[in-house]
């Protein structure tokens, strides 16, 4: 949920767009599966990808480590996964890189992943291009 961001050692600016909005704040009886998660997430989603602290956010709420729900930096995750990032996300918002033995082979590229962070040099040049998620379309 997004509310972890109100965790007393964590100060998103309260200049941020989605300061005090409720909209933002996805309680965790509102959604089942991520499907739900993105439909909640998606009408404020042009709010939070136009945020200049994107990358701020992500700092502060560490979604990866923190295991975070709902929406973030730009992006939408669940339980500390990327869910959905528009097709225009800048992938230096997310943490630096870890530096792994396995960085310039598939399975580095899969640990950054994971960790969701930037690519460092060496994966980058061996990455197949990304795939992206799709917003589901309304019915
Ligand atoms: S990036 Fe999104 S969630 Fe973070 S401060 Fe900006 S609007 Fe709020
Ligand atoms: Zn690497």
């Amino acid at each position: 949920m997004t509310g972890t961001r109100t965790l007393p050692d964590i100060h998103v600016t309260e200049h941020a767009p989605c300061w005090g909005d409720e909209d933002f704040a996805v309680a965790d009886d509102r959604f089942k599966t991520s499907s739900d998660l993105i439909k909640l997430c998606t009408p404020v989603l042009y709010v939070c990808g136009g945020c200049p602290f994107r990358a701020a956010c992500i700092r502060q709420v560490r979604p990866a480590k923190t295991e975070f729900s709902g929406i973030c930096g730009g992006r939408i995750w669940s339980n500390g996964e990327i869910i959905y990032s528009p097709p225009d996300a800048d992938p230096t918002e997310l943490p630096a890189p870890v530096h792994r033995k396995a960085c310039g082979t598939a399975a580095g590229v899969r640990a950054h992943r994971r960790a969701v962070e930037q690519q460092c040099p060496r994966c980058q040049a061996s990455e197949p291009d990304a795939e992206q998620l799709e917003l589901p379309t309304s019915d």
